[in-house]
């Protein structure tokens, strides 16, 4: 289990390189040396806490990559498992980023 002080740690990096680039939660989770499932669970929070400033967490969508279907509607932060359209689960990764 991590403690407290490390996830508040892990927080501020994903943060800061969020204010930087547009990066994905694979690159995430390999520029801070988490789980990509961990990624998404940071994202949330800082998503929250953005807001709580007036800020806010955006980025592009997962995309299908066989019809096209974008998942704009998603509020959860994690990985979509297939395409509701077409039920493929070929998807080009989300990209997130702090302006
Ligand atoms: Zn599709």
């Amino acid at each position: 289990m991590e403690n407290n002080d490390r996830r508040q740690t892990v927080r501020q990096q994903i943060i800061a390189l969020l204010r930087n680039e547009n990066l994905t939660v694979r690159d995430l989770s390999q520029a801070v040396s988490i789980q990509e499932k961990d990624v998404f669970e940071h994202l949330a929070h800082i998503d929250m806490s953005l807001k709580s400033h007036g800020e806010k967490l955006t980025g592009k969508p997962y995309i299908c990559l066989d019809c096209g279907f974008e998942f704009n509607q998603r509020k959860k932060y994690n990985r979509p498992g297939r395409c509701p359209q077409c039920k493929n689960s070929h998807l080009q990764p989300a990209v997130y980023h702090i302006p």
